[in-house]
């Protein structure tokens, strides 16, 4: 059984909720790498079982298919809570799953967290500050968010979810930890999901159209997905931390920067082909990680070309399996 005193030292067992997704998986394999225990929980709504099919034999690490709207009693001594859908595409094709995922998620996510004194850290999202009217975005700021349009399900419920992580911590004197995750990218990235990065990769591997949204002027800040799990590890293991901590590579591109880099790595001949501009789709977005280098000792390492680089061989192996295996283009 955990317990608060428990804190102070490395967790053994760890629920990772949303494990089978793109960074879940990353998390589970990082955790059994470090010798916990690694429970992985999720509903396969976006997540795939191959993601941690080569961690199965591990005796270490174990599945659980669990929807987190609905109660969840297991022993652990450290939560992750990952579980909801990411993608634009994704969370908009089921919008009140999504909020109910973000907020019912979180009430029972912290209420198992609550009975066990376990730790929870609580994946929120740059999402939190809508199209930011601040830049680059502190954790101070409060955020521009439309509340009734097609992200707010996504955006609204994760701020919920922050708001009740706080609420648990005055309340019952929970360990809470929020990350506020910056667009994050590398392999197992869904290849339908819809996502900037997977989408120009696809589409550049295959002489594709690339898809620009807009005048591609809008700006995005990537990191790799290495990067990323050594900072929630991080968060999760720095006893004083609660945040929230924007966690994030602070290097701006525009879209169109990003478009060229790509088709420049894979040598493609892909035009561009300019498309709408979807709906309260964020201007600028960049995070200030001042608060995680100084209270995590965190940055990320890894530059947009070596990341890019890694994830297009990733999906390079990726779509010739799929070709091979008659699936045709995913
Ligand atoms: P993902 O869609 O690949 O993973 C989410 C996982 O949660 C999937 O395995 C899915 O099946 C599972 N899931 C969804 N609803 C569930 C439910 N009700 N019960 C149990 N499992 C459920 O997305 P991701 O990119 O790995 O994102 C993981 C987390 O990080 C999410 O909470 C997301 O909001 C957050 N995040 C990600 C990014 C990013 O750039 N990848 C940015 C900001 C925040
Ligand atoms: N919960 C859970 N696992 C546990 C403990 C609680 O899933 O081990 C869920 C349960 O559904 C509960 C919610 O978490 O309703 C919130 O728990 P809390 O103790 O905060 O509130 P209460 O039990 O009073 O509703
Ligand atoms: N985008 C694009 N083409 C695509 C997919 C996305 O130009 O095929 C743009 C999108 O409009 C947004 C940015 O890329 O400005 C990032 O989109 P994504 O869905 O990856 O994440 P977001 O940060 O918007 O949640």
């Amino acid at each position: 059984m955990g317990n608060r005193a428990i804190w102070s030292y490395r967790p053994t067992r760890v629920l990772v909720t949303g494990g089978a997704g793109f960074l879940g998986s990353h998390l589970c394999e990082r955790l059994v790498a470090a010798g916990q225990d690694v429970l992985c929980v999720d509903n396969f709504y976006t997540g795939d079982k191959g993601h941690v099919a080569h961690l199965m034999d591990n005796p270490r690490f174990e599945v659980m298919r669990h929807d987190v709207t609905f109660p969840l009693y297991v022993e652990v001594d450290a939560i992750y809570n990952l579980a909801c859908p990411a993608s634009p595409v994704h969370y908009q094709n089921a919008p009140v799953q999504t909020t109910k995922t973000s907020v019912h998620g979180a009430i029972n996510i912290l209420g198992l967290g609550k009975r066990l004194g376990a730790p929870v850290l609580q994946a929120s999202t740059s999402e939190v500050y809508g199209d930011p009217e601040v830049h680059p975005q502190p954790e101070t700021y409060r955020g521009h968010v439309n509340p009734i349009g097609e992200r707010a399900c996504y955006d609204e419920g994760k701020r919920c979810a922050e708001t009740l992580c706080f609420d648990y911590r005055r309340e019952h004197g929970m360990a809470v930890k929020v990350a506020r995750i910056f667009n994050t990218y590398g392999p197992r990235m869904h290849p339908n999901d819809g996502r900037v990065v997977s989408n120009f990769i696809v589409q550049a591997l295959r002489n594709a159209p690339i898809t620009l949204y807009g005048s591609g002027e809008q700006t995005r800040s990537f990191c790799y997905v290495d990067d990323l799990v050594t900072g929630l590890v991080r968060l999760m293991e720095t006893p004083d931390a609660s945040g929230p901590v924007n966690l994030g590579n602070p290097g701006e591109f525009t879209v169109r920067e990003l478009a060229e880099t790509v088709v420049d790595l894979t040598g493609s001949r892909s035009p561009i082909e300019y498309h709408p501009l979807p709906a309260d789709d964020p201007v600028r977005r960049c995070p200030d990680i001042t608060r995680a280098r100084e209270t995590l000792d965190w940055a990320p390492t890894v530059r947009l070309r070596d990341g890019l680089a890694r994830t297009i061989e990733w999906f390079d192996a990726l779509l010739r399996h799929l070709d091979r295996d008659g699936v045709g283009p995913p």
